[in-house]
């Protein structure tokens, strides 16, 4: 919908921070407050989604650490929140900005690349364009996007899947360093020696954690690249999608691939052959030679494509070919994981793509995504097969609303293919954090706590916020009988390490083998445990434990899958929660002794 004027001052302002304070710190900041009934604010407000109107209390367009640290310090004094925002392509899943102050780090683009260390220092307002173009003068390249304008940090912190994301991986996995200010107002450089566990949240757990000031990433030495796109006519769009899904299979993981519809809006900014008309498209990038490129792409050019682009690509030209809006657009999208691809799903995409939407694609994931690494922050792998994402332009709140059912209809289609967890970049509605994890690996749990421990009181506004973890009371531990004779003060440092769970019917929930070492307490609803060779007959309710850690420790099966048979709700103790505690919790180990069980670290 178009921005509309806000003259009107927000009430939250006259409530929580009075004007001639707002004024009083304009005055102090070098970059600029704009505030409701500025000539700028209009301007100052937008987000590169023009679909999404922002109303915060004031937009703070900071130049430097110290605006930020003194807009966080003010927000503090006064009970505001903070919304760290580049570009705003992430701003539709945002929550409703009253009572926030809108931190802009546009202002903020300085990029050093460090070529003997193979680093780039990256202020966080910086574009992708701003790195990959100074990157490839100096013979590196970055795991960017599909889009050069879109922001390094945002993209960054929600994972990060771009064109050599099958080769190298997701961007937040080549994160070395972070700074950021701490909702206490101190700027705190995040890496694997210092503050490890917000290092680890900030890569894939998003904006909850600070406003991120500059953000280190790994360069790579730039390979030969072989990229481009065939074009078909729409209604090829079935028999080209499933040949594209069938190479896929074959294809190594220096293939990076998207198979899409586009129905190209009659616009003057979309090249000619283009413009207005509607084509299915394979896009991909190959990491090596330009014959080698050509023989991997020839079963795709049997095809006969009404177009082709495929040849040898400096890195810049990878900015390029998804031919992502150049400038800020109304947008209404949403996207979702399938953990396949057969026919029957190609069939239920192309069935619901026509217009108003605009794009819809599937990208393949595997490959170095779907690998793991100690090293990696909370994005951690991605381990469906494929990724969907569909888009429609909402130049109004009628078209808006149309585009979303136009969305939802393709996300119903493939419903008996999705996963159950989202890719966070790609969930352009706000979602519960739970689903942009998996289940089994407890980050989100382990992300809520870590926001408990340096965001307590929710200061900053995100897209995908991860709540504050609560406080857990030891009574509701020592309702499992594994922990009801546990001394006091054990069980208060299991409280203080527990966290809560919530799971839909029919999740799975964990893998009970000699390994690992997450905890459950069942508080309400039931799971059915699956052995090896099917149903053991093995219900679990309130009051049961079960984990990672070697056995149903009610029922001393050894390899056996627990599901949710209801919803359910749970406490939970991670691996890395445990380690951190076990010392102070020997009652515990003694139970597990007791069972025959000895912890072991994966
Ligand atoms: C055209 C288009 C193409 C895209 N292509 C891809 C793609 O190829 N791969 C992919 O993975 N995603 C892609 N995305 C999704 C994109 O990565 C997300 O929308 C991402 O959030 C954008 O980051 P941003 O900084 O530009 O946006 P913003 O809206 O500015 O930021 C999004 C969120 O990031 C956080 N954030 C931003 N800056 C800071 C900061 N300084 N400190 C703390 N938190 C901060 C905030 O929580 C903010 O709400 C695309 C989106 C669009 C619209």
């Amino acid at each position: 919908m178009p921005l509309m004027s806000d003259g009107a001052r927000s009430p939250d302002l006259a409530d929580r921070a009075g004007t001639g304070d707002l004024h009083a710190l304009r005055g102090r900041l070098t970059g600029g407050l704009v505030l409701p009934g500025d000539a700028e604010w209009d301007d100052a407000r937008r987000a590169w989604n023009l679909a999404v109107d922002q109303r915060p209390v004031a937009v703070a367009l900071v130049e430097s650490v110290e605006d930020v640290v003194k807009v966080v310090e003010f927000a503090g004094e006064h009970g505001l929140r903070i919304a760290p925002q580049g570009t705003g392509h992430g701003a539709s899943a945002l929550a409703v900005l009253d009572g926030t102050i809108l931190v802009k780090t546009s202002r903020l683009r300085g990029v050093e690349i460090d070529a003997g260390a193979a680093r780039a220092r990256i202020q966080a307002g910086a574009l992708w364009e701003d790195v990959v173009v100074p990157a490839a003068e100096q013979g590196f390249v970055v795991l960017h996007g599909s889009s050069p304008d879109v922001g390094v940090v945002g993209y960054t912190l929600g994972g990060g899947m771009g064109w050599l994301a099958r080769s190298r991986g997701l961007a937040a996995n080549s994160v070395t360093a972070v700074e950021l200010v701490t909702s206490e107002g101190k700027l705190v450089r995040l890496d694997s020696e210092n503050e490890p566990d917000l290092f680890w949240a900030v890569r894939g757990g998003g904006g909850s954690f600070g406003v991120v000031t500059a953000i280190e990433l790994e360069l790579y030495p730039t390979p030969e690249l072989y990229a481009g796109a065939m074009f078909w006519p729409l209604e090829r769009a079935g028999e080209v999608l499933r040949s594209w899904r069938e190479w896929t299979e074959t294809v190594p993981h220096e293939v990076t691939s998207v198979g899409r519809i586009v129905h190209f809006p009659p616009l003057p900014d979309v090249p000619e052959p283009m413009r207005g008309q509607s084509f299915v498209i394979v896009e991909a990038v190959f990491v090596g030679s330009e014959a080698d490129g050509n023989a991997l792409v020839a079963q795709l050019r049997e095809l006969d494509p009404a177009m082709d682009t495929f040849a040898a690509v400096a890195p810049t030209a990878l900015q390029h070919l998804h031919m992502d809006p150049p400038h800020p657009v109304p947008g209404v999208g949403d996207g979702l994981f399938l953990e396949r691809l057969p026919d029957e799903a190609i069939g239920a995409f192309v069935e619901n793509a026509d217009p108003p939407l605009v794009s819809l694609e599937i990208r393949q994931l595997g490959g170095a995504m779907a690998s793991s690494a100690q090293d990696h922050g909370a994005v951690g792998t991605l381990d469906a097969g494929y990724v969907m994402f569909a888009v429609g332009m909402a130049p109004n709140p009628e078209i808006a609303a149309a585009v979303h059912e136009a969305v939802d209809r393709v996300k119903a289609a493939l419903g008996p293919w999705a996963s159950a967890r989202t890719y966070f970049n790609f969930a352009e509605r706000p979602i519960g954090g739970a689903r942009l994890y998996p289940l089994k690996t407890y980050t989100f749990q382990r992300l809520r706590k870590i926001r408990a421990t340096h965001d307590p009181a929710g200061m900053f506004v995100s897209n995908h916020p991860i709540p504050p973890a609560i406080a857990i009371d030891t009574a509701r531990i020592a309702s499992a009988s594994l922990f009801a004779d546990l001394p006091a003060a054990e069980l208060e440092a299991l409280a203080g390490a527990m966290g809560e769970a919530e799971l839909d019917a029919g999740t799975e929930v964990v893998t009970v083998d000699e390994s690992g070492s997450t905890v459950y307490v069942i508080e309400a609803g039931e799971a059915e445990v699956t052995g090896a060779s099917g149903p053991l007959s093995v219900a679990l309710g309130p009051g049961d434990t079960f984990g990672e850690i070697g056995l149903l420790l009610t029922a001393g099966k050894r390899t056996a899958t627990v599901v949710a048979r209801t919803p359910m709700k749970l406490l939970a103790l991670s691996e890395p929660d445990f380690e951190r505690i076990r010392g102070q919790i020997p009652g515990f180990e003694r139970s597990l002794r007791s069972l025959g069980l000895e912890r072991s670290s994966r």
